[in-house]
């Protein structure tokens, strides 16, 4: 039982107002607050020369704000946004309002210090900050020394564990008074009519996105045939646009998934869609595992690693002047509309690290700042996979880009949307 009256709820990817672990507590108390913190640190520049967010990625965060502002107004809930360093700004209004406070652990090197440093400054006061937006909870598993280096074997212990589970969601928020009017400013991100994402942000339109993938479209149940493809917004589920930031949960998904099976159609494709997620989880535990070193160059390898670094081919790479028009086209489509498909990325992915030598860090902190379903334990996790630092058993992807786009792209259609 909460002692304080007021709750404040430090949001940071978890954007959305269901399916949240501190509403429980929450509601306990008689107000309470939600603050977004944006810390500059995200959108400086970085070592490379280039910031770590683009304006599109920025304009699609406030998207998926203004609709959390919007429901969480609905039951009476400030949402705060706020710009400057959470290590200064949360403890300073949890000692303002004698508040207790909750947040989402974060596992990456910056997030996590941050995050620490908030618990230092407030010793004592009542904290609950807990392990979200997994599907195989870290309390189920303790890996001591011995982490699943393979995915093969994270997947069979995740889904022994799994096969029976419920994917309840957490209690609703309940109201807290009367409705308040939101206050954040209208986005005015411009979506390219060419995208494969024409997606607005927000919990609502991902909640969208969720039906009509599985139950208006039956798309889920082609999805293990179609998930290669590279045109259109139905080739996959595109639920990473909004996993990326939490307005949806992994759980909220696996709980249409799991519906969606029971009552329309269970096959490898919707299997497919589990199997795919626990790949995102994968990397989220194995972060959480390795700290720091998930992000060396050299990864968890014992060798070094190293590269033959040029200014002039990572530009060409970056803007989508190579000499192979499938990686142009794929880097074209990712500078017009910050989304990529899997197999573009895993192409240009190992175009940079394979064939020009480059040094994978920069690659992925160009998809930092491109993407706009960045996630860093995907974007480092698949990096460092592709470029075979870790992760990978068999020492790295080098994909031959002459038999992949015969392959996925053998009537150039999509280098064509791209390109002409
Ligand atoms: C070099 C590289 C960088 C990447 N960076 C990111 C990133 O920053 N953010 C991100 O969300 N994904 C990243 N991915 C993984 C994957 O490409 C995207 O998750 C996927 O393309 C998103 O589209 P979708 O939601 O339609 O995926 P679907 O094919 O519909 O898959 C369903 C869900 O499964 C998960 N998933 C699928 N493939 C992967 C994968 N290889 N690794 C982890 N999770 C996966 C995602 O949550 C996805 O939404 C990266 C992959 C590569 C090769």
């Amino acid at each position: 039982m909460s002692t304080n009256k007021t709750h404040i709820h430090w949001f940071g990817n978890d954007l959305r107002f269901t399916d949240q672990p501190f509403a429980v507590r929450a509601n306990e108390c008689e107000t309470i607050i939600g603050i977004y913190v944006l810390d500059p640190k995200r959108i400086e520049y970085n070592e490379w020369g280039f910031r770590n967010m683009s304006l599109n990625r920025l304009q699609s965060l406030r998207e998926h704000l203004i609709n959390l502002e919007k429901n969480l107004g609905g039951l009476g809930i400030h949402l705060l946004v706020k710009y400057g360093s959470p290590s200064e700004i949360i403890p300073e209004y949890v000692k303002e309002h004698s508040a207790s406070l909750s947040f989402m652990n974060e596992y990456a090197t910056d997030e996590r210090k941050e995050q620490q440093l908030v618990l230092e400054k407030l010793r004592g006061e009542e904290i609950y900050n807990y392990d979200g937006n997994f599907l195989f909870d870290p309390v189920n598993i303790d890996w001591q020394d011995n982490f699943a280096h393979s995915f093969s074997k994270f997947r069979k212990k995740a889904e022994r564990y799994l096969r029976n589970k419920q994917y309840d969601l957490h209690s609703d928020l309940k109201s807290f008074g009367e409705e308040i009017r939101p206050t954040l400013k209208k986005s005015q991100r411009s979506i390219d009519n060419k995208t494969a994402l024409p997606f607005r942000g927000g919990e609502e339109e991902g909640e969208n996105r969720l039906n009509d993938y599985l139950f208006e479209t039956n798309n889920a149940s082609r999805y293990k045939e179609t998930r290669n493809g590279l045109l259109g917004k139905d080739y996959s589920t595109k639920f990473s646009y909004w996993l990326s930031v939490g307005a949806l949960s992994p759980n909220m998904i696996m709980r249409k998934l799991k519906d969606y099976e029971q009552s329309e159609c269970s096959n490898k494709s919707t299997y497919w869609i589990f199997f795919e997620l626990l790949w995102r989880d994968w990397f989220r535990h194995a972060c959480k595992f390795y700290e720091d070193q998930f992000f060396f160059k050299s990864g968890t390898s014992e060798e070094i690693w190293t590269s033959r670094d040029s200014e002039i081919a990572f530009e060409e790479w970056a803007q989508g002047n190579t000499r192979k028009d499938f990686v142009n086209a794929n880097m074209k489509e990712l500078r017009a509309t910050g989304f990529m498909s899997n197999r573009g990325r895993q192409n240009v992915a190992s175009y940079l690290v394979h064939d020009q030598d480059q040094d994978w860090r920069k690659g992925a902190a160009w998809f930092e700042n491109q993407l706009v379903d960045y996630d860093v334990y995907s974007n480092i996790g698949n990096w460092q996979y592709v470029t075979g630092t870790a992760f990978n058993p068999k020492g790295g992807a080098k994909f031959n880009i002459d038999f992949q786009s015969e392959r996925h792209d053998n009537k150039e259609k999509y280098r064509n949307h791209w390109l002409k």
